[in-house]
């Protein structure tokens, strides 16, 4: 309307104090930017506690809306606290000098090259033009290459390379984008590639395989339409089977391979940049890229270096690259990082090994998500997504927790924040080990915090357990289930007793049991069983777990057709006489595992015997499914065992992919009757769902949804893998909630 009044808002004066990810991401020159567009004077200052700023003028509301609205890409507030306080007038706006001291915040994770950095990449009036290294606030490397707090070039592996003047006066201008850029660099000073990016896209294009240095450590690539480059790179990666990834320059040319749903892609397009797994168009790809899988784990470019090199093949291409980038971890050892490494471990693997002279501090491999009931899920987390806390429902003791065996982590914890490390990997080898030391000193040192207790799992054959001991603190033994349910309700801030579906490979249980099927009550430190899935004998212990047909002819015992497994496995000679010692010899240990269920049923549907990779014959099987159905009367129940002896009973009636669908629409029904009766019994209706099984997305979201349907709330693991690799989580807060001796 004309005539309304322009109301003369007062001046004031504000101190804002920020914390949370708020550091070395771009926050004072864009405080310092907005101030000023607002007509503000005063200041603002990084501390040990998070930011700080004091504005006044008139314009103080219009500074701290668009203060989060418009916040840089990689800041994170957790949170603002605003008080008003004496005006002291003034003109201008200044970035104070840090004040020193200890500086207790964060290291942000490592991010993707932004927007702004790639346009200046392909700008030939840019002195980073076609600069392999280019990076700003709003990207590049982080924790990779930071050694120890304050975040600052001297503490990273920046530190031998001096800033040219042009870098040191974009470092020192409060109006640039690379103001405070710890890793900043461009051709006059910065890192350098030990190849030229023609001839590394010539060595791929020409069916060679490239090992390339990145930021967490090396990757192995190859052209995935290539198949004799895949298959070599296979053989000589000794690699049979497990799904390779894929890199792509960007979102565009993803619609060829695969059909990304919006969650996906926006998913793989984040500054963390993880592995997406998507539904593949059948024979884009060589055959051997991902065999026996629906879904591809697809990744985009997101360091300058792959940038130039998808740029240097479009031109005169056929069809864009797609390449396969696996992690270069060869005999399942820790990703190579160093230089004098690769050339001993990945000589006789690659044919280009291309590297670069700014030494990666940690390793991290790439992360790998898929998008489970709509969110995205975690099924390894590592770049981009370490060093970011999780943040804890109530503050306690500073712990250390050592995860499992395979597919290991640790996690510490300081106030309300865990830290859980990357994805570290089986503990068999001595270098893994050695990995995993490292990992806990740099994460004890960065952090700067000394644990009163250090807590492991059970198993006595565990490495992380054996050497719990070393620590010279109180050792607190955590079950390995228990551990499972405890992470997922740590990470959503769950202080109540919860009910828990530990759907898992292998764990022990308390009086010696393999367990992997149980239904638990957890609340704090404690915890008890209140359902199991029906044993099954596990003959041979670890090699059933190898190999399927044992589990087959396990479950042919347990419903009385032991007498059909010669005819049933064919291939394997063994089986007739398994059985018959299943019948009347010395019994093996039975398990409650689901993950073996999983493999009885593969097996016994011909789809997989024999594994190459750890849960290969479930994967398999997960991807035979269109639609979940159930057999009706395809499981028992009696109040402390579920069964599905009637379902596997008919099953030799089923074809490969209707038994597929049938196994996982029975197993949710009967899950979810489980449950409810958990739930009766109990009064407790929020279910965690965990364990390995639990990143099988079929399961998890029909049974998601079933627990929905029946009136109770399913919770799921969002910010850590549902596996062992979030099992440190759990240990770290049941421990903490663990009276020390003494107390
Ligand atoms: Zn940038
Ligand atoms: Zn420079
Ligand atoms: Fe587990």
């Amino acid at each position: 309307m004309a005539g309304t009044p322009t109301l003369a808002v007062a001046a004031e004066r504000i101190r804002v104090r920020l914390s949370g990810a708020v550091q070395g991401v771009g926050m004072r020159p864009f405080v310092h930017r907005l101030a000023t567009q607002c007509g503000l004077s005063g200041f603002v200052s990084n501390g040990a506690d998070g930011v700080t700023i004091e504005v006044e003028g008139s314009r103080t509301a219009d500074f701290l809306t668009r203060l989060t609205a418009e916040r840089p890409p990689l800041a994170s507030i957790d949170h603002l606290g605003v008080e008003t306080v004496p005006q002291t007038g003034g003109a201008g706006f200044v970035i104070r000098q840090s004040t020193g001291g200890t500086v207790t915040t964060r290291i942000v994770a490592d991010a993707a090259t932004c927007a702004d950095c790639l346009r200046e990449l392909f700008d030939p009036a840019s002195r980073f033009f076609h600069y392999p290294f280019v990076n700003c606030t709003h990207c590049g490397p982080r924790y990779t290459i930071t050694r120890r707090l304050p975040y600052d070039r001297p503490q990273t592996s920046m530190a031998g390379f001096p800033m040219c003047p042009a870098c040191a006066a974009d470092y020192a201008d409060p109006a640039n984008r690379r103001f405070h850029a710890e890793p900043i660099a461009c051709p006059a000073c910065g890192p350098r590639l030990s190849h030229p990016i023609k001839l590394i896209a010539e060595t791929v294009r020409g069916g060679g395989i490239v090992a390339l240095k990145g930021i967490g450590g090396f990757h192995l690539m190859c052209d995935a339409r290539n198949e004799p480059a895949v298959a070599a790179l296979r053989q000589r990666k000794g690699r049979e089977a497990k799904p390779f990834a894929v890199m792509v320059a960007n979102l565009a040319s993803l619609d060829a391979i695969v059909r990304p749903t919006a969650v996906e892609a926006a998913l793989a397009a984040s500054s963390a940049s993880p592995i997406v797994l998507m539904d593949a168009i059948p024979g884009a790809l060589a055959a051997s890229v991902s065999p026996g899988l629906a879904r591809l784990g697809m990744i985009l470019a997101y360091t300058p270096l792959h940038h130039l090199l998808f740029a240097e093949r479009a031109g005169g291409a056929a069809s864009p690259f797609a390449l396969v980038a696996t992690s270069a971890n060869p005999g399942g050892e820790p990703l190579v990082v160093d230089d004098a490494d690769a050339e001993r471990r990945l000589h006789g693997i690659a044919d280009l090994i291309v590297t670069h002279d700014r030494p990666i501090v940690i390793r991290a491999d790439d992360s790998v998500m898929q998008v489970i009931a709509g969110a995205p899920s975690y099924l390894r987390r590592a770049r981009g997504g370490v060093p970011d806390p999780i943040e804890l429902a109530e503050d306690g003791p500073a712990v250390l927790a050592l995860g499992a065996h395979l597919k290991s982590t640790v996690t510490v914890t300081r106030g309300r924040e865990a830290f859980v490390s990357q994805h570290i990997g089986d503990l068999d080898t001595a270098e893994t080990v050695r990995f995993w030391t490292e990992t806990i000193d740099h994460l004890l040192s960065i952090l700067d915090v000394r644990p009163d207790r250090v807590v492991c799992d059970l198993h006595p054959d565990y490495r992380s357990s054996q050497l719990a001991d070393r620590f010279g603190l109180p050792v607190i033994r955590v079950q390995h289930h228990a551990a499972h349910i405890a992470a997922i309700a740590a990470e959503h801030r769950l202080t109540g007793p919860v009910l828990g579906l530990a759907l898992d490979g292998h764990g022990l249980g308390p009086n010696g049991e393999a367990w992997g099927g149980e239904m638990l009550r957890v609340d704090g430190a404690g915890w008890r069983a209140l359902g199991h899935l029906a044993t099954l004998p596990l003959p041979g212990g670890d090699r059933a777990a190898r190999e399927p047909w044992r589990m087959g002819v396990a479950a042919l015992h347990a419903i009385g057709q032991g007498a059909t497994a010669a005819a049933r496995f064919p291939t394997h000679p063994l089986a007739g006489p398994l059985a018959a010692r299943l019948a009347s010899g010395p019994q093996p240990i039975v398990t409650s595992s689901l993950g073996r269920l999983f493999d009885a049923v593969a097996a016994l549907l011909g789809v997989r015997t024999v594994q190459a990779y750890e849960g290969q014959a479930a994967m398999e099987l997960e991807a035979l499914v269109r639609t979940p159905r159930t057999t009706p009367n395809g499981w028992t129940w009696d109040g402390n065992r579920l069964s599905f002896a009637p379902f596997l009973a008919a099953l030799d009636s089923h074809d490969p992919q209707s038994g597929a669908e049938l196994f996982h629409g029975t197993l949710i029904a009967g899950l979810t009757e489980m449950a409810l009766a958990g739930a009766a019994a109990s009064g407790i209706s929020t279910i965690c769902i965990g364990g390995g099984c639990a990143m099988n997305r079929v399961l998890t979201e029909g049974l998601a949804a079933s627990l929905t349907a029946s009136g109770l709330t399913p919770i799921l693991a969002r910010q850590l893998p549902p596996n062992d690799g979030g099992l440190s989580l759990g240990q770290a807060v049941m421990a903490r909630l663990t009276p020390a001796r003494g107390d």
